[in-house]
């Protein structure tokens, strides 16, 4: 048991390292490895002005750059460490596979450079939910009095928070699959894999890849595996992992909860996990309406990241506190405003059709704004589980006409707007349109269940867009 230090092991002087990408993870690699006496060479595929102006930094500090080949493996190489993002295809990695080179991601990294009796590292992954449970958890944890913070793939890098002045009893960690796939050596105190569901298959080469990917994280766990009872592929990953003796599997429910598991009933948050005599007893922990927003997926995140912090041995009273402390970042299915009882709804962080399910099932009668990039998702399952809500539905972006035609197909009834545009006025058209189709009581739902970036810089702005335009519309009123 206990977590290996191989940190004062590592000898880096006069180590030669190959850092892939320049970016927000290579370059901080490349200062910290340089630092501690590392040979380090970065490799960038861009040879543009930015990289250039970078490269010129790094260079005056004695760290070497090549710009314009990301492929080629400088010889002499002892470590690649790689920049999360680049795909596993890439013929650097294979040229460092045939040269018997390890390769790590920028998590490995800061999990082989921590300091001795570093924090233990609570980890949080999925398809979706992944960075509220973990704000949640942070939350929760902070209300117990713990120093810690939310960090990963989720704005605090982890080399900071690892190296950093700061002192944690604990950290909070989000985890990508990306990231995951370049940390081989990372053992959690605690993990949860949230849901599975088909994304960045692209990246991952299959389903199989990515979700062995994903359940990495469970990989060494010292106390427990938390999955979700509803997605047994998450289970089947625990089930799958080489976890330390006395490591726990511990399953999270909507419904009622089983021995080992945590839970809904009558609309309290209970715990049959962490309790003494949990064959006949149960904590109660939150009320349902603790849980900002109270849709049914975000409580499911809750429930996760209570079950995280109540293995690292938190009382019941601080999951009650850290989840009414909350607050959900913006567009995660944020309310914006109701106007002549129509609520709406900023739901822009639903980029995929997984993400875009829980919400539609959170709200009925709704008007549906989608649409942007597909990214290869199709959308029949999503439109079939989802039409017996639908008032109607209003389609923008690039493949809007892959939703219209699962629309035609399962839902004939529902009316469709088409807007064939995507100019800035484009949202402002949706959100009128969809003021048109709404009635009172009705919810208008942004969850394009696509990327955005054929239409805006990113989900932040499209969902900014849709807000501005609601706020137009309660000024002015319907046209
Ligand atoms: P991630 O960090 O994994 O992208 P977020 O917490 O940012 O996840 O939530 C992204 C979107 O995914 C939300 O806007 C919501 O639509 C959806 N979502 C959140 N939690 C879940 C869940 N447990 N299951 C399914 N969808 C979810």
């Amino acid at each position: 048991m206990g977590i290996r230090k191989v940190s004062e092991q590592l000898d880096w002087q006069g180590k030669h390292v190959t850092v892939a990408g320049l970016g927000v993870s290579g370059i901080p690699a490349a200062r910290v490895l340089h630092g501690r006496g590392a040979v380090v060479t970065v490799v960038n595929d861009g040879d543009d002005e930015r990289s250039r102006a970078q490269a010129a930094e790094l260079e005056a500090e004695g760290i070497t750059v090549r710009l314009g080949d990301g492929a080629t493996l400088p010889s002499g190489t002892e470590l690649l460490v790689t920049t999360p993002g680049w795909r596993p295809d890439k013929p650097i990695f294979a040229a460092a596979a045939e040269a018997g080179v390890e390769v790590w991601g920028d998590v490995e990294l800061a999990w082989r450079l921590r300091g001795p009796g570093a924090a233990p590292w609570l980890a949080v992954t999925g398809t979706n939910g992944k960075t509220t449970t973990t704000r949640m958890l942070a939350s929760i944890l902070e209300a117990a009095g713990l120093r810690t913070a939310a960090v990963g793939n989720i704005g605090v890098s982890l080399l900071d928070a690892v190296l950093g002045e700061e002192e944690y009893d604990v950290l909070a960690v989000e985890l990508s699959s990306y990231q995951l796939h370049w940390a081989p050596s990372v053992r959690a105190h605690s993990a949860v894999v949230l849901n599975l569901a088909p994304d960045h298959l692209d990246w991952h080469g299959s389903m199989e890849a990515y979700a062995a990917d994903k359940g990495r994280i469970y990989e060494g766990n010292q106390v427990a595996c938390v999955y979700n009872t509803a997605d047994k592929a998450t289970e089947d990953l625990v089930r799958e992992a080489d976890v330390e003796e006395g490591c726990r599997a511990i399953g999270f429910t909507l419904g009622t909860p089983g021995l080992s598991e945590l839970g809904v009933v009558e609309g309290i948050l209970v715990d049959r996990a962490f309790v003494e005599n949990r064959q006949k007893q149960a904590q109660e922990l939150a009320e349902v309406s603790d849980v900002r927003p109270p849709a049914p997926h975000n409580i499911a995140n809750a429930l996760a990241a209570a079950a995280l912090a109540r293995a690292f041995g938190v009382e019941a009273r601080a999951v009650r506190e850290g989840l009414r402390a909350f607050r959900p970042d913006p567009h995660r299915i944020e309310l914006v405003e109701e106007v002549e009882g129509v609520t709406y709804v900023d739901d822009s962080k639903a980029t995929n059709t997984h993400a875009a399910e829980a919400s539609l099932a959170a709200y009925d009668p709704i008007v549906w704004i989608a649409g942007g990039l597909a990214k290869g998702a199709t959308f029949d399952e999503l439109v079939q589980k989802s039409a017996k809500r639908l008032r109607g539905a209003v389609l923008m972006g690039a493949d809007r006409a892959l939703i219209r035609e699962a629309l035609a197909r399962h839902a004939p009834e529902v009316p469709v707007v088409d807007l064939d545009r995507t100019d800035t006025g484009a949202m402002s058209e949706a959100v009128r349109e969809a003021a048109r189709l709404a009635r009172p009581g009705d919810t208008v739902l942004l969850a394009p269940a696509c990327a955005s970036m054929d239409m805006f810089t990113n989900y932040n702005k499209r969902g900014e867009a849709f807000a501005d335009a609601v706020r137009a519309l309660a000024a002015t009123g319907p046209a």
